[in-house]
């Protein structure tokens, strides 16, 4: 683990817990630098164009490859949620989250089984959907999350579900909730502390509440580490 002292000095408190929950190879191998826009690793000006257009053309028309419509990401980008909850569930939604099955994939972990149930492969839609400890605390905010278990079969199905049967204040609480109880699972996983549900609960509502003052009174809340929220998206 990188030393607490040394990120402290650089990083953000939400930004340290972040690096110190990126697990170690367990096959030893030296570090390396690469490039994920070309198939050598090496960058290149023309790759960095593509990556940001289709970086760009998934996050205002949605993928052309999941099925899902454009409309959908027009809603989600829409929503009066933090950035960072709205950037979350995209990461989500798109199967970029750094879980067991995916370090797996990459080969930095070996066993890709949920740390908290041990049943069934940790993937993002395990983790904030399926888990029965997931359920167990989506099932204390609105009952419509309880009641669209049965929505799926993968996460991005269950986003568009819940955008028909939920109103837009539900949906914030879902986007701020689900990016929490993957903090959580990251506590318990790397710190040893479970969280209680009704504490994650009650820690979502107060920041969605924070959230919303700051917004009506024009205000820009700031980070620990100084990084602002983006109150709302402008055109550069
Ligand atoms: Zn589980």
């Amino acid at each position: 683990m990188v030393e607490t002292p040394l990120l402290d000095t650089i990083f953000s408190k939400e930004e340290v817990r972040l690096i110190q929950a990126i697990p170690i190879s367990c096959t030893n191998q030296e570090d390396t630098l690469i490039w994920r826009g070309t198939k050598n690793g090496v960058f290149s000006v023309k790759s960095a164009y593509h990556m940001q257009k289709e970086v760009l053309s998934l996050a205002l028309a949605g993928s052309s490859s999941s099925g899902v419509g454009g409309t959908l990401w027009k809603q989600f980008w829409s929503l009066p949620a933090p950035s960072v909850a709205r950037n979350f569930l995209w990461r989500a939604c798109n199967d970029i989250l750094p879980t067991r099955e995916n370090l797996c994939r990459r080969k930095i972990l070996t066993d890709p089984l949920c740390p908290l149930c041990g049943l069934k492969v940790e993937s993002g839609f395990h983790i904030l959907w399926q888990c029965p400890s997931t359920m167990d605390l989506l099932s204390m905010g609105s009952k419509k999350f309880q009641k669209s278990y049965f929505l799926g079969p993968n996460f991005m199905q269950v986003i568009e579900g819940l955008f028909n049967k939920c109103d837009t204040e539900e949906m914030v609480q879902f986007s701020s909730l689900a990016r929490r109880i993957w903090l959580r699972q990251n506590d318990i996983v790397y710190g040893g502390v479970l969280t209680h549900p009704r504490i994650v609960l009650q820690r979502t509502i107060k920041a969605i509440h924070e959230y919303t003052l700051a917004q009506q009174r024009g205000e820009q809340l700031v980070y620990p580490g100084g990084v602002p929220f983006e109150l709302c998206w402008k055109a550069p």
